[in-house]
C-alpha cells in the first residue's frame, strides 16, 4: 500500500543519515535501585528494588531496565517521534511469563503497553514510565498442511507467516508490509493484498490465546470463550495479551501479477476517478490503490498504483484493463511475481529516521468533491514528505455481517490517509498541521476509522462511535475481562462502572 511507497521515497531522501544499530537485549547482572514508575491512571508509584529483584528472577524471559542494552530498541516504535521510557520492559520467554508481567502490572496498577512490530501510528505499544510487555522474543509460525491452519505466536511479523506459509503452497491475508506485526494488525482488523479475496485478518482466525487481564491463559474461539473470541476480532488490544493466533490458510499459487504504475501527479484526477469507478466494481482477485505523493527536497509528485492480482493468469488483461486506460504512464512494473516477494517489496530500509503523522477514515464512494478536496488540499513542502494513499477493502471484507466481530466498519469501499513524514529530529509542528488542514477538508466524506490507524488525538467518543453498534457489548465484555482497564493503550473501549 502507499505507506511503504511513500516511506521509500522519504527514506531515499533522508538516506544521508546514519543507520542505527541494534544490540541483542542481556539480562542486568549488577543491582537495582527503587524505581520510580506511575500507575495507570498516571500517579507515580516506586517499586523497591525488592520487589523488581524477585520478579526478575520469576521470568524465564528477560527483565529490561533503562541503560540495560537492549533497552532503547524495545522502547522505541517504528515512528521514532513517540519517545517514551517505561521504567520497566518485559521480553517473555513464554506464556507463564506474559502471566507473570500481567499480574505484576495489575497488583501495583502500572500503566501497562504491549508491543509485537511497533508500528503503532498513534504511539500505544511503549508508554512513559509504565511497565512494557515486548514480545519480541515471543516469535514463531508453524503450519499444519494437513488442517490447513497456521498457528502464530504473538509477537511475530506478517513476514514470517507468509515466509512459512507459502513455502507449503497456503496463505492467510495479513497486511502489505512484512515487518508490521501480527498481534496489533490482527486485533485491530488486517487488511492486504489478498483480502478482498480471504477476507480481512480477522476472518479468518480459527482460534486464539490470550491473557486476560486476571493473568489466566484462555483460548478463544467459536465454541471456547466466543464472547471474548468475538471481542478479540476486532477490539484491538482491549482484552488481554494474545500468545497465539491460529489463522486459516487457503491454496494459493506462487505467482500473481503485481507491480506499480506511475503517472505525473498532473494524472491525479484521472487515476482517482478510476479508482472511484473500478474500485467497488472490481474482481475480489484485484487489490489495487492509488497514492498522491509530493516527496520531500521538492521533486516532482507523482500518482501511483500499486497493484496485485491473485486470480487466474488468463483473466488478468480484462482485470487491468480500466487501470490501463488511465493514460500512458511514466513506469509499469506490472509483471509476473512471487507473492512471498511482493509482501517484502515495500518494506522500509530503516524506518526509524522518520517522524509521520497520519489522519485517516473510511470511504464508502468516491464522490467528484472528495476527488477536488484530496487533489485541492494537497500541498507539498520540500521539507517534508505529503502523501495521500488508500488501502482497498470491500469483496470478502465487505460480506462479513458488522455485527459478526468486533470490527464495525464492513461497508467500507477503502481506507483513506493522508500522511506528512519529517526528517527524525526535525520540529514537527508545521507537518502535522499540514496533514490536519488537509484531512479537515475531506474527513466529511468518511465514516468511521480504521482502529490501527487511530488518530493520536481520538477520543473516548470517537472510538464509542467507531464500534458502531458493536460498542455496548464490547464495554460489557471489557468489564467481564478487564474491568480495571489494565489494557488500555489501544483504542480503548472503558469498561462499565458499577
Ligand atoms: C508501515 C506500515 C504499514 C502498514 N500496513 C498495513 C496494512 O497493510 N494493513 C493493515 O491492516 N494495517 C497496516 N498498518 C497499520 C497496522 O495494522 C497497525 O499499525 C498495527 O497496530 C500494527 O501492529 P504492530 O503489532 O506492528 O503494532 P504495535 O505498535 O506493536 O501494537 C499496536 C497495538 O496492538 C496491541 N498489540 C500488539 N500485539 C498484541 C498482542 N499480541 N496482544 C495484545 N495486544 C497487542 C498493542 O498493545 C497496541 O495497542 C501499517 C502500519 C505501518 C506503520
Amino acid at each position: 500500500m502507499k505507506r511503504r511507497e511513500f516511506v521509500s521515497s522519504a527514506i531515499l531522501a533522508a538516506a544521508t543519515l546514519p543507520t542505527l544499530r541494534f544490540v541483542p537485549a542481556l539480562a542486568r547482572s549488577g543491582p537495582i535501585a527503587d524505581i520510580s514508575a506511575v500507575t495507570a491512571d498516571g500517579r507515580p508509584v516506586t517499586l523497591s528494588s525488592a520487589e523488581v529483584r524477585e520478579f526478575a528472577e520469576s521470568l524465564k524471559g528477560q527483565l529490561l531496565l533503562r541503560g540495560d542494552a537492549g533497552y532503547d530498541e524495545a522502547r522505541l516504535l517504528l515512528n521514532p517521534s513517540f519517545d517514551k521510557h517505561p521504567a520497566l520492559i518485559v521480553q517473555p520467554a513464554d506464556a507463564g511469563d506474559i502471566q507473570k508481567a500481567v499480574n505484576f502490572a495489575r497488583e501495583l496498577n502500572l500503566l501497562l503497553a504491549v508491543k509485537c512490530g511497533g508500528h503503532s501510528h498513534s504511539g500505544q505499544s511503549t508508554c512513559e514510565r509504565g511497565m512494557q510487555i515486548d514480545l519480541k522474543s515471543f516469535r514463531g509460525a508453524t503450519v499444519d498442511a494437513t488442517a490447513k491452519r497456521v498457528s502464530v505466536k504473538g509477537g511475530s511479523l506478517l513476514g514470517l507467516v507468509d515466509r512459512e506459509s507459502m513455502a507449503q503452497g497456503l496463505v492467510t491475508p495479513l497486511g502489505t508490509v512484512s515487518h508490521t506485526g501480527v498481534g496489533g494488525l490482527t486485533l485491530g482488523g488486517g487488511f492486504g493484498r489478498i483480502a478482498r479475496r480471504y477476507g480481512m485478518a480477522i476472518d479468518n482466525l480459527n482460534s486464539m490465546d490470550v491473557v486476560t487481564a486476571d493473568g489466566q491463559l484462555r483460548h478463544a474461539s467459536s465454541r471456547e470463550n466466543p464472547d471474548l473470541f468475538w471481542g478479540l476480532r476486532g477490539g484491538s488490544g482491549n482484552f488481554g495479551v494474545v500468545t497465539n493466533f491460529e489463522f486459516n490458510l487457503h491454496p494459493m499459487q506462487r505467482q500473481v501479477i503485481a507491480g506499480k504504475v506511475t503517472f505525473p501527479i498532473e494524472k491525479a484526477r484521472d487515476v482517482l476517478s478510476m479508482y472511484a469507478d473500478y474500485a467497488r466494481a472490481a474482481p475480489d482477485d484485484l487489490y489495487f490503490d492509488p497514492m498522491l505523493v509530493l516527496p520531500p527536497g521538492g521533486a516532482p509528485g507523482v500518482a501511483q498504483l500499486d497493484v496485485c492480482y491473485s486470480g487466474p493468469a488468463k483473466d488478468a488483461d480484462r482485470a487491468l484493463a480500466p487501470l490501463r486506460k488511465v493514460g500512458t504512464p511514466m513506469s509499469d512494473t506490472i509483471k509476473a511475481m512471487d507473492y512471498v516477494e511482493v509482501q517484502r517489496s515495500g518494506d522500509w530500509a530503516d524506518a526509524r529516521m522518520l517522524g509521520t503523522y497520519i489522519k485517516g477514515g473510511f470511504i464508502s464512494a468516491m464522490p467528484a468533491d472528495l476527488i477536488a478536496a484530496l487533489i485541492d488540499g494537497f500541498k507539498g513542502d520540500p521539507r517534508r514528505t505529503t502523501a495521500v494513499f488508500f488501502q482497498h477493502c470491500g469483496g470478502a471484507c465487505g460480506r462479513v455481517p458488522e455485527d459478526a466481530t468486533a470490527f464495525a466498519n464492513r461497508y467500507a469501499m477503502a481506507n483513506m490517509m493522508i500522511m506528512s513524514g519529517w526528517r527524525h529530529g526535525d520540529d514537527p509542528t508545521d507537518h502535522i498541521e499540514a496533514a490536519r488542514r488537509h484531512w479537515s477538508t475531506v474527513e466529511k466524506f468518511t465514516r468511521g476509522f480504521y482502529v490501527n490507524d487511530m488518530p493520536r488525538e481520538a477520543t473516548a467518543k470517537d472510538i464509542n462511535a467507531n464500534y458502531r453498534g458493536n460498542y455496548k457489548k464490547l464495554a460489557a465484555l471489557k468489564t467481564k475481562y478487564d474491568p480495571s482497564n489494565l489494557f488500555r493503550l489501544n483504542a480503548n473501549v472503558q469498561p462499565l462502572r458499577a
